[in-house]
């Protein structure tokens, strides 16, 4: 457990007393307390043990392959070890999958090629995405994403299908009109009525993150749509309540843009304090984590002071390898406890 009093001199008092403002605000810590991790991550055996000593609530899987790379994981006996230990400590576990190109199989172009996005060319292209103006696209995106869903069930109910990571959306006369962030909403509102019919309490994310990270105008999400926040871009080395000058990449502004369209109760910030993949530029050999508790700590005052209740970080490359270079991460700890904190 976190020695409160190592706990404090680690973290500026003035973070420290954001923080109380949060817990005052928020009514206490937050309800969901997560790391996303990949299956390579779990060569640190023991991750679902650390996790719940740490007082977190939630593993998130993830992999840049995904989903079919986490379905292989999850009927693995690695996968099924961790899943079963998830359970017994009581953790819940959630999916969050790029799972465009194969909700939408690419090999469908040859014989369909309407369903898939018009490229800057003007010509339909299986590379990204698909065409969300295609009724036809979305109704193979949306049994596919029931066909999903029976092997990747979350605990919680809430389901992560993600665009493609990064890449274009249509350029189509229907479309084009429509920003990143709208075609992908029209698209993840027709699998959210796929899923509710086989799990009622579905719920489904849209991902505000890098291309759609500006709020959706032209459409509205439908109820049981959260807004997941991950700003890849913001900085690292200072609060992001620091980062509100509209210049600023991914800066605070663009968070409360969505929350003007999205329900703050149910948004989730999905971000990367502890994504050792990022500080490293997503290659080994990992860096070692530039560990800021007092950026953790103002900005979860910053998330809480906006009514988000649910929060998880990125933590990949925390693995075997991290641990034998590094030492233990006792980050993990106080990661845990400022969460629980509220702040
Ligand atoms: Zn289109």
């Amino acid at each position: 457990m976190l020695d409160r009093r190592s706990f404090l001199a680690a973290v500026p008092a003035a973070a420290l007393a954001a923080g109380s403002r949060a817990v005052a605000m928020a009514g206490g810590g937050f309800s969901t307390r997560g790391v996303v991790l990949t299956p390579e991550d779990f060569s640190l055996a023991d991750w679902p043990e650390r996790a719940r000593r740490a007082g977190l609530t939630t593993i998130g899987i993830h992999h840049q392959n995904s989903p079919r790379a986490v379905v292989a994981w999850a009927a693995s006996d690695a996968g099924s070890r961790v899943l079963e230990a998830c359970d017994r400590l009581g953790l819940e576990v959630e999916y969050e999958l790029h799972a465009m190109k194969e909700l939408l199989p690419r090999d469908l172009f040859a014989q369909e090629p309407a369903l898939f996005r018009l490229d800057a060319d003007g010509r339909r292209n299986p590379d990204a995405n698909c065409c969300p103006h295609s009724a036809r696209a979305l109704e193979v995106i949306a049994e596919n994403a029931v066909a999903i869903a029976a092997k990747l069930r979350p605990t919680t109910g809430r389901y992560f299908y993600w665009g493609d990571d990064g890449l274009p959306w249509c350029a189509c006369p229907e479309c084009r009109g429509l920003s990143p962030s709208e075609q992908a909403l029209l698209v993840e509102n027709r699998i959210l009525r796929a899923l509710k019919a086989v799990d009622p309490r579905a719920t489904l994310a849209h991902l505000a993150y890098h291309d759609t990270l500006p709020p959706p105008r032209k459409v509205a999400p439908e109820p049981g749509i959260f807004l997941e926040y991950a700003p890849i871009h913001r900085s690292y080395d200072e609060p992001y309540d620091r980062q509100a000058d509209p210049s600023r990449r991914d800066g605070l502004p663009m968070l409360d843009a969505n929350l003007e369209v999205f329900p703050a109760a149910t948004a989730r910030v999905l971000e990367y304090w502890l994504d050792v993949s990022l500080f490293s530029r997503w290659k080994r050999p990992a860096a070692k984590l530039p560990w800021r508790p007092d950026v953790l700590a103002a900005d979860l005052a910053t998330y809480a002071a906006r009514g988000i209740r649910h929060v998880a970080s990125f933590a990949v490359y925390v693995d075997a390898a991290y641990v034998q270079r590094y030492g233990d991460p006792a980050f993990l700890a106080e990661y845990g406890a400022i969460l629980a904190r509220g702040g």
